[in-house]
Protein backbone atom coordinates (compact mmCIF):
# COMPACT_ATOMS: atom_id res chain seq x y z
CA UNK A 1 0.00 0.00 0.00
CA UNK A 2 0.97 3.40 -0.70
CA UNK A 3 2.57 5.29 2.29
CA UNK A 4 -0.15 8.37 3.08
CA UNK A 5 2.17 11.17 3.08
CA UNK A 6 -0.58 13.53 3.58
CA UNK A 7 -0.85 12.64 7.52
CA UNK A 8 2.98 11.42 8.13
CA UNK A 9 3.40 15.00 7.10
CA UNK A 10 1.19 16.49 9.16
CA UNK A 11 2.49 14.21 11.85
CA UNK A 12 6.21 15.10 11.68
CA UNK A 13 4.81 19.27 11.81
CA UNK A 14 3.33 18.12 15.41
CA UNK A 15 6.86 16.22 15.68
CA UNK A 16 8.56 19.34 15.07
CA UNK A 17 6.22 21.44 17.16
CA UNK A 18 6.48 19.65 19.94
CA UNK A 19 10.41 19.66 19.77
CA UNK A 20 10.53 23.85 19.16
CA UNK A 21 7.95 24.86 22.29
CA UNK A 22 8.31 25.17 25.82
CA UNK A 23 5.29 23.14 26.93
CA UNK A 24 3.29 24.23 29.88
CA UNK A 25 -0.28 22.89 29.21
CA UNK A 26 -0.28 21.05 32.73
CA UNK A 27 -2.40 17.94 31.72
CA UNK A 28 0.30 17.24 29.33
CA UNK A 29 3.41 15.46 28.87
CA UNK A 30 6.00 13.47 26.99
CA UNK A 31 5.69 9.45 26.95
CA UNK A 32 8.96 7.49 26.33
CA UNK A 33 9.78 5.77 22.88
CA UNK A 34 8.77 2.27 24.22
CA UNK A 35 5.10 3.71 25.43
CA UNK A 36 4.76 4.74 22.10
CA UNK A 37 6.36 1.94 20.18
CA UNK A 38 3.83 -0.22 22.68
CA UNK A 39 0.66 1.91 21.07
CA UNK A 40 1.85 1.70 17.41
CA UNK A 41 1.96 -2.24 17.57
CA UNK A 42 -0.09 -5.15 16.69
CA UNK A 43 -2.05 -5.65 19.57
CA UNK A 44 -4.37 -2.36 18.03
CA UNK A 45 -5.63 -5.69 15.99
CA UNK A 46 -6.78 -7.74 18.38
CA UNK A 47 -10.54 -7.91 19.77
CA UNK A 48 -10.76 -8.69 23.42
CA UNK A 49 -14.09 -7.68 24.84
CA UNK A 50 -13.71 -8.94 28.72
CA UNK A 51 -11.47 -9.35 31.33
CA UNK A 52 -8.42 -11.34 30.97
CA UNK A 53 -9.46 -14.93 31.40
CA UNK A 54 -13.05 -14.26 30.42
CA UNK A 55 -13.35 -12.62 26.95
CA UNK A 56 -15.88 -13.12 24.96
CA UNK A 57 -13.07 -13.50 21.46
CA UNK A 58 -10.87 -16.50 20.84
CA UNK A 59 -7.33 -15.94 20.85
CA UNK A 60 -7.13 -13.06 24.01
CA UNK A 61 -4.17 -15.90 25.66
CA UNK A 62 -1.50 -12.99 24.95
CA UNK A 63 -3.28 -9.92 25.86
CA UNK A 64 -4.47 -11.24 28.83
CA UNK A 65 -1.03 -11.12 29.83
CA UNK A 66 -0.20 -7.58 28.87
CA UNK A 67 -3.43 -6.72 30.55
CA UNK A 68 -2.76 -8.72 33.50
CA UNK A 69 0.62 -6.96 33.93
CA UNK A 70 -0.89 -4.07 33.82
CA UNK A 71 -3.43 -4.31 36.36
CA UNK A 72 -0.60 -5.73 38.78
CA UNK A 73 1.83 -3.13 38.10
CA UNK A 74 -1.13 -0.72 39.11
CA UNK A 75 -2.18 -1.81 42.20
CA UNK A 76 1.44 -2.41 43.52
CA UNK A 77 1.71 1.30 42.44
CA UNK A 78 -1.08 2.84 44.10
CA UNK A 79 -1.58 -0.04 46.86
CA UNK A 80 -4.68 -1.31 45.55
CA UNK A 81 -6.65 -4.00 46.03
CA UNK A 82 -8.78 -3.99 42.77
CA UNK A 83 -8.03 -2.05 39.46
CA UNK A 84 -9.67 -1.64 36.08
CA UNK A 85 -7.44 -0.52 32.79
CA UNK A 86 -10.07 -0.67 30.46
CA UNK A 87 -11.38 3.07 30.59
CA UNK A 88 -10.52 4.67 27.23
CA UNK A 89 -10.08 8.02 29.02
CA UNK A 90 -10.23 10.12 32.19
CA UNK A 91 -14.14 10.41 31.80
CA UNK A 92 -14.99 7.18 30.57
CA UNK A 93 -13.50 6.45 34.11
CA UNK A 94 -16.09 8.64 35.57
CA UNK A 95 -19.21 7.89 33.44
CA UNK A 96 -18.50 4.17 34.96
CA UNK A 97 -18.26 4.33 38.06
CA UNK A 98 -21.49 7.28 37.75
CA UNK A 99 -22.91 4.25 35.99
CA UNK A 100 -21.80 1.82 38.82
CA UNK A 101 -23.07 3.86 42.10
CA UNK A 102 -26.22 6.21 40.84
CA UNK A 103 -29.25 5.97 39.29
CA UNK A 104 -30.40 8.32 36.75
CA UNK A 105 -31.14 11.63 38.39
CA UNK A 106 -29.58 10.89 41.87
CA UNK A 107 -27.91 13.96 43.23
CA UNK A 108 -23.74 14.40 43.35
CA UNK A 109 -21.32 16.89 44.35
CA UNK A 110 -18.16 17.98 42.77
CA UNK A 111 -15.81 20.97 42.56
CA UNK A 112 -17.75 23.99 40.87
CA UNK A 113 -16.63 23.78 37.28
CA UNK A 114 -15.63 27.29 37.00
CA UNK A 115 -13.30 26.95 40.21
CA UNK A 116 -10.95 24.09 38.62
CA UNK A 117 -13.55 21.32 38.62
CA UNK A 118 -13.66 18.74 35.46
CA UNK A 119 -16.40 18.79 32.69
CA UNK A 120 -17.10 14.96 34.23
CA UNK A 121 -17.91 15.85 37.25
CA UNK A 122 -21.33 17.65 36.52
CA UNK A 123 -20.75 20.23 33.49
CA UNK A 124 -24.75 20.55 32.01
CA UNK A 125 -23.27 19.62 28.45
CA UNK A 126 -21.69 16.33 30.04
CA UNK A 127 -22.96 13.05 30.61
CA UNK A 128 -22.71 13.50 34.45
CA UNK A 129 -24.66 16.48 34.24
CA UNK A 130 -27.65 15.49 31.68
CA UNK A 131 -28.29 11.94 33.26
CA UNK A 132 -27.62 12.78 37.37
CA UNK A 133 -28.37 15.65 39.15
CA UNK A 134 -24.88 17.52 40.14
CA UNK A 135 -24.30 20.35 43.30
CA UNK A 136 -21.35 21.81 43.35
CA UNK A 137 -19.07 22.95 46.15
CA UNK A 138 -16.64 25.88 45.84
CA UNK A 139 -13.33 27.83 46.84
CA UNK A 140 -12.71 30.04 49.45
CA UNK A 141 -12.48 33.81 48.26
CA UNK A 142 -10.00 34.34 50.21
CA UNK A 143 -7.63 31.68 50.26
CA UNK A 144 -8.60 30.19 46.76
CA UNK A 145 -8.54 26.92 48.75
CA UNK A 146 -11.77 24.69 49.09
CA UNK A 147 -13.83 25.83 51.44
CA UNK A 148 -14.77 22.32 53.45
CA UNK A 149 -17.09 23.93 55.62
CA UNK A 150 -19.04 24.74 53.06
CA UNK A 151 -18.85 21.74 51.57
CA UNK A 152 -20.30 19.83 54.56
CA UNK A 153 -22.70 22.76 54.96
CA UNK A 154 -24.03 21.32 51.23
CA UNK A 155 -23.96 17.89 51.80
CA UNK A 156 -25.92 17.97 54.66
CA UNK A 157 -28.55 20.00 53.33
CA UNK A 158 -28.28 18.39 49.63
CA UNK A 159 -27.62 14.52 51.04
CA UNK A 160 -25.85 13.77 47.52
CA UNK A 161 -25.05 10.31 46.92
CA UNK A 162 -21.46 10.77 45.86
CA UNK A 163 -19.18 13.37 46.69
CA UNK A 164 -15.70 13.91 44.31
CA UNK A 165 -12.93 14.95 44.94
CA UNK A 166 -10.42 16.32 42.61
CA UNK A 167 -10.13 18.73 39.67
CA UNK A 168 -7.97 20.36 36.52
CA UNK A 169 -6.73 23.67 38.04
CA UNK A 170 -6.33 22.85 41.85
CA UNK A 171 -2.95 23.28 42.75
CA UNK A 172 -3.60 22.09 46.31
CA UNK A 173 -3.19 18.92 48.19
CA UNK A 174 -6.61 17.68 48.99
CA UNK A 175 -7.99 17.22 52.75
CA UNK A 176 -9.16 13.10 51.94
CA UNK A 177 -9.76 12.48 56.02
CA UNK A 178 -12.40 15.47 55.83
CA UNK A 179 -14.16 14.90 52.86
CA UNK A 180 -14.27 10.96 53.67
CA UNK A 181 -15.75 12.31 57.32
CA UNK A 182 -18.18 14.99 55.25
CA UNK A 183 -18.80 11.70 53.06
CA UNK A 184 -20.05 9.46 55.71
CA UNK A 185 -22.06 11.66 57.70
CA UNK A 186 -24.46 11.57 54.90
CA UNK A 187 -23.91 8.04 53.06
CA UNK A 188 -22.44 9.00 50.03
CA UNK A 189 -19.60 7.16 47.84
CA UNK A 190 -16.39 8.93 48.37
CA UNK A 191 -14.65 9.15 44.74
CA UNK A 192 -11.60 10.86 44.27
CA UNK A 193 -10.35 12.02 40.68
CA UNK A 194 -6.98 11.96 40.68
CA UNK A 195 -6.53 12.86 37.21
CA UNK A 196 -4.02 15.37 37.65
CA UNK A 197 -2.04 14.63 40.36
CA UNK A 198 -1.54 11.24 40.19
CA UNK A 199 2.34 10.81 39.07
CA UNK A 200 3.32 12.99 42.10
CA UNK A 201 0.91 10.68 44.48
CA UNK A 202 3.02 7.47 42.85
CA UNK A 203 6.13 9.13 43.72
CA UNK A 204 4.52 9.31 47.60
CA UNK A 205 4.76 13.12 46.84
CA UNK A 206 1.75 13.89 47.83
CA UNK A 207 -1.11 12.04 50.36
CA UNK A 208 -2.65 8.89 48.40
CA UNK A 209 -6.65 8.85 48.22
CA UNK A 210 -6.77 5.32 48.46
CA UNK A 211 -6.94 5.12 52.00
CA UNK A 212 -9.96 7.57 52.18
CA UNK A 213 -11.65 7.39 49.29
CA UNK A 214 -14.19 4.53 48.26
CA UNK A 215 -13.40 5.25 44.55
CA UNK A 216 -10.64 6.67 42.88
CA UNK A 217 -10.39 6.97 39.01
CA UNK A 218 -7.69 8.62 37.02
CA UNK A 219 -6.15 9.64 33.22
CA UNK A 220 -2.74 7.87 32.05
CA UNK A 221 -1.73 10.61 30.10
CA UNK A 222 -0.57 13.40 32.37
CA UNK A 223 1.57 13.43 35.31
CA UNK A 224 1.52 9.39 35.32
CA UNK A 225 3.83 9.66 31.39
CA UNK A 226 1.52 7.25 30.11
CA UNK A 227 -0.37 6.79 26.81
CA UNK A 228 -3.85 8.40 26.66
CA UNK A 229 -6.22 6.69 28.39
CA UNK A 230 -8.36 5.81 32.07
CA UNK A 231 -8.28 4.14 34.78
CA UNK A 232 -10.34 2.64 38.13
CA UNK A 233 -9.28 1.75 41.41
CA UNK A 234 -10.44 0.90 44.95
CA UNK A 235 -8.20 0.78 48.18
CA UNK A 236 -10.77 -2.12 49.59
CA UNK A 237 -13.30 -3.59 47.80
CA UNK A 238 -16.91 -2.99 49.35
CA UNK A 239 -20.43 -3.92 49.17
CA UNK A 240 -22.51 -1.96 47.02
CA UNK A 241 -24.34 0.01 49.42
CA UNK A 242 -27.44 0.51 47.45
CA UNK A 243 -27.92 -3.27 47.71
CA UNK A 244 -28.47 -3.98 43.96
CA UNK A 245 -29.09 -7.65 43.36
CA UNK A 246 -27.96 -9.80 40.92
CA UNK A 247 -30.95 -12.15 39.17
CA UNK A 248 -29.35 -14.93 41.64
CA UNK A 249 -30.41 -12.67 44.73
CA UNK A 250 -26.76 -12.03 45.48
CA UNK A 251 -25.49 -8.55 46.28
CA UNK A 252 -22.54 -7.74 43.80
CA UNK A 253 -19.46 -5.85 45.49
CA UNK A 254 -18.64 -2.29 44.19
CA UNK A 255 -15.38 -3.78 42.07
CA UNK A 256 -17.84 -6.11 40.11
CA UNK A 257 -20.54 -3.20 39.46
CA UNK A 258 -17.24 -1.42 38.09
CA UNK A 259 -16.50 -4.00 36.05
CA UNK A 260 -19.34 -4.42 34.54
CA UNK A 261 -20.02 -0.45 33.87
CA UNK A 262 -17.05 -0.15 32.23
CA UNK A 263 -17.38 -3.35 30.05
CA UNK A 264 -20.32 -3.68 28.79
CA UNK A 265 -21.75 -0.86 30.21
CA UNK A 266 -20.21 2.16 28.68
CA UNK A 267 -17.46 0.39 26.35
CA UNK A 268 -17.50 -2.29 23.51
CA UNK A 269 -13.63 -3.90 23.54
CA UNK A 270 -11.04 -2.60 25.57
CA UNK A 271 -7.65 -1.27 23.27
CA UNK A 272 -5.38 -3.86 23.93
CA UNK A 273 -2.51 -1.75 22.25
CA UNK A 274 -3.13 1.17 24.69
CA UNK A 275 -3.08 -1.11 27.49
CA UNK A 276 -0.02 -2.99 26.62
CA UNK A 277 1.87 1.17 26.88
CA UNK A 278 -0.85 1.62 29.95
CA UNK A 279 1.63 -1.77 31.20
CA UNK A 280 5.05 0.15 29.92
CA UNK A 281 4.65 3.34 31.46
CA UNK A 282 3.52 1.82 35.01
CA UNK A 283 6.26 -0.38 34.95
CA UNK A 284 8.48 2.85 34.56
CA UNK A 285 6.97 4.78 37.37
CA UNK A 286 8.25 1.34 39.41
CA UNK A 287 11.72 2.08 38.80
CA UNK A 288 13.26 4.73 40.96
CA UNK A 289 14.11 7.52 38.56
CA UNK A 290 10.27 8.04 38.41
CA UNK A 291 10.45 9.44 42.14
CA UNK A 292 13.25 11.85 40.80
CA UNK A 293 11.21 12.86 37.86
CA UNK A 294 8.04 13.92 39.90
CA UNK A 295 10.12 15.06 42.44
CA UNK A 296 11.69 17.95 39.98
CA UNK A 297 8.07 18.19 38.51
CA UNK A 298 6.87 19.53 41.92
CA UNK A 299 9.96 21.61 42.18
CA UNK A 300 9.86 22.75 39.34
CA UNK A 301 6.55 24.30 39.85
CA UNK A 302 7.23 25.92 43.14
CA UNK A 303 9.85 27.69 41.69
CA UNK A 304 8.05 28.84 38.56
CA UNK A 305 4.74 30.12 40.79
CA UNK A 306 7.64 31.87 43.10
CA UNK A 307 9.15 33.35 40.41
CA UNK A 308 5.96 34.86 38.75
CA UNK A 309 4.43 35.94 41.90
CA UNK A 310 7.91 38.15 42.14
CA UNK A 311 6.79 39.85 38.93
CA UNK A 312 3.81 40.90 40.19
CA UNK A 313 1.39 37.78 39.78
CA UNK A 314 -1.10 37.08 41.07
CA UNK A 315 -1.22 32.88 41.88
CA UNK A 316 -4.14 31.67 42.89
CA UNK A 317 -3.94 30.07 46.67
CA UNK A 318 -0.46 31.98 46.30
CA UNK A 319 1.35 28.63 45.58
CA UNK A 320 1.44 25.31 44.64
CA UNK A 321 1.83 21.75 46.41
CA UNK A 322 1.59 19.65 43.15
CA UNK A 323 2.67 20.35 39.01
CA UNK A 324 -0.07 23.23 38.30
CA UNK A 325 -0.76 26.73 38.82
CA UNK A 326 -3.51 29.11 38.18
CA UNK A 327 -2.25 32.80 37.36
CA UNK A 328 -4.68 35.41 38.21
CA UNK A 329 -3.81 37.89 35.25
CA UNK A 330 -5.82 40.88 36.67
CA UNK A 331 -3.54 41.59 39.39
CA UNK A 332 -0.84 42.70 37.39
CA UNK A 333 -2.80 43.30 34.22
CA UNK A 334 -6.77 44.27 34.71
CA UNK A 335 -7.26 44.40 30.82
CA UNK A 336 -5.38 41.37 29.80
CA UNK A 337 -8.09 38.39 29.45
CA UNK A 338 -6.56 34.88 29.53
CA UNK A 339 -7.62 33.92 25.75
CA UNK A 340 -4.94 36.96 24.45
CA UNK A 341 -2.41 36.08 26.76
CA UNK A 342 -2.48 32.65 25.48
CA UNK A 343 -2.86 33.72 21.54
CA UNK A 344 0.54 35.91 22.60
CA UNK A 345 2.48 32.99 24.27
CA UNK A 346 1.72 30.21 21.65
CA UNK A 347 2.47 32.48 19.18
CA UNK A 348 6.00 32.67 21.12
CA UNK A 349 6.13 28.86 21.45
CA UNK A 350 5.06 28.82 24.90
CA UNK A 351 2.10 26.58 24.95
CA UNK A 352 -0.34 27.30 27.47
CA UNK A 353 -3.96 27.24 28.21
CA UNK A 354 -6.64 30.32 29.22
CA UNK A 355 -8.22 29.09 32.53
CA UNK A 356 -11.24 31.05 34.45
CA UNK A 357 -10.23 31.81 37.90
CA UNK A 358 -12.13 31.23 40.76
CA UNK A 359 -15.46 33.93 41.30
CA UNK A 360 -13.76 35.09 37.89
CA UNK A 361 -15.36 38.09 36.30
CA UNK A 362 -15.07 37.36 32.48
CA UNK A 363 -16.50 34.20 30.65
CA UNK A 364 -15.32 30.90 30.00
CA UNK A 365 -14.48 31.70 26.65
CA UNK A 366 -12.02 34.47 27.87
CA UNK A 367 -11.74 34.61 31.34
CA UNK A 368 -8.85 35.62 33.21
CA UNK A 369 -6.58 33.53 33.59
CA UNK A 370 -3.52 30.77 32.56
CA UNK A 371 -3.14 27.42 34.03
CA UNK A 372 0.74 26.53 33.77
CA UNK A 373 2.38 23.38 34.66
CA UNK A 374 5.53 21.66 34.44
CA UNK A 375 5.05 17.93 34.09
CA UNK A 376 5.94 17.87 30.23
CA UNK A 377 8.93 20.42 30.50
CA UNK A 378 10.19 17.80 33.27
CA UNK A 379 10.80 15.35 31.10
CA UNK A 380 13.15 17.36 28.71
CA UNK A 381 15.11 17.68 31.58
CA UNK A 382 14.25 21.51 32.80
CA UNK A 383 15.22 22.14 36.54
CA UNK A 384 14.94 25.15 38.24
CA UNK A 385 17.23 27.39 36.68
CA UNK A 386 14.81 27.37 33.16
CA UNK A 387 11.77 28.22 35.35
CA UNK A 388 12.74 31.39 36.32
CA UNK A 389 13.79 32.10 32.97
CA UNK A 390 10.53 30.52 31.91
CA UNK A 391 8.91 33.31 34.28
CA UNK A 392 10.80 36.37 32.51
CA UNK A 393 9.64 34.99 29.62
CA UNK A 394 5.74 34.95 30.33
CA UNK A 395 6.44 38.06 31.43
CA UNK A 396 8.01 39.82 28.26
CA UNK A 397 5.48 38.55 25.78
CA UNK A 398 2.20 39.58 28.57
CA UNK A 399 4.03 43.15 28.78
CA UNK A 400 3.85 43.33 24.98
CA UNK A 401 1.09 41.29 23.83
CA UNK A 402 0.45 43.53 20.71
CA UNK A 403 4.23 44.24 19.45
CA UNK A 404 4.79 41.11 17.04
CA UNK A 405 8.81 41.97 17.45
CA UNK A 406 8.73 41.26 20.92
CA UNK A 407 7.23 37.73 20.31
CA UNK A 408 9.15 37.03 17.40
CA UNK A 409 11.93 37.39 19.46
CA UNK A 410 10.84 35.54 22.07
CA UNK A 411 9.76 33.06 20.07
CA UNK A 412 13.67 32.83 19.06
CA UNK A 413 15.14 32.24 21.93
CA UNK A 414 12.51 29.42 23.04
CA UNK A 415 13.41 27.45 20.26
CA UNK A 416 17.14 27.77 20.40
CA UNK A 417 16.93 26.87 24.18
CA UNK A 418 14.80 24.19 23.58
CA UNK A 419 17.17 22.24 21.22
CA UNK A 420 19.53 21.84 24.48
CA UNK A 421 16.57 19.91 26.12
CA UNK A 422 15.58 16.87 23.98
CA UNK A 423 12.31 14.52 23.80
CA UNK A 424 13.08 11.08 23.86
CA UNK A 425 14.54 9.81 20.24
CA UNK A 426 11.39 9.80 17.95
C1 LIG B 1 -8.13 15.50 32.46
C2 LIG B 1 -9.17 15.16 33.43
C3 LIG B 1 -10.15 14.19 33.16
C4 LIG B 1 -10.47 13.65 31.81
O1 LIG B 1 -9.58 13.09 31.07
P1 LIG B 1 -9.83 12.75 29.52
O2 LIG B 1 -8.88 11.63 29.32
O3 LIG B 1 -9.56 13.98 28.77
O4 LIG B 1 -11.25 12.29 29.37
C5 LIG B 1 -11.02 13.84 34.17
N1 LIG B 1 -10.95 14.40 35.37
C6 LIG B 1 -10.05 15.35 35.66
C7 LIG B 1 -10.04 15.95 37.01
C8 LIG B 1 -9.14 15.77 34.69
O5 LIG B 1 -8.28 16.74 34.98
Amino acid sequence: MKRDELIFDIIEKEHQRQLKGMELIASENFVSDQVMQAMGSCMTNKYAEGYPGHRYYGGCEIVDQSEQIAIDRLKKIFDAEWVNVQPHSGAQANAAVFLAVLNPGDKFMGLNLDQGGHLSHGSAVNTSGIIYAPCAYNLDRETGRVDYDEMEAIALREKPKMIIGGGSAYSREWDYPRMRDIADKVGAIFLVDMAHPAGLIAAGLLNNPLKYAHIVTSTTHKTLRGPRGGVILIGKDFENPWGKKTKKGQIRTMSQLLDSAVFPGIQGGPLEHVIAAKAVAFGEILQPEFKEYAAQVKKNAAVLAQALMKLGYKIVSDGTDNHSMLVDLRTKFPELDGKTAENALVAADITVNKNMVPYDTRSAFKTSGIRLGTPAITTRGAKEELMVEIAALIDEVLSHVNDEKTIVKVRTHVNEVMKNYPIFAY
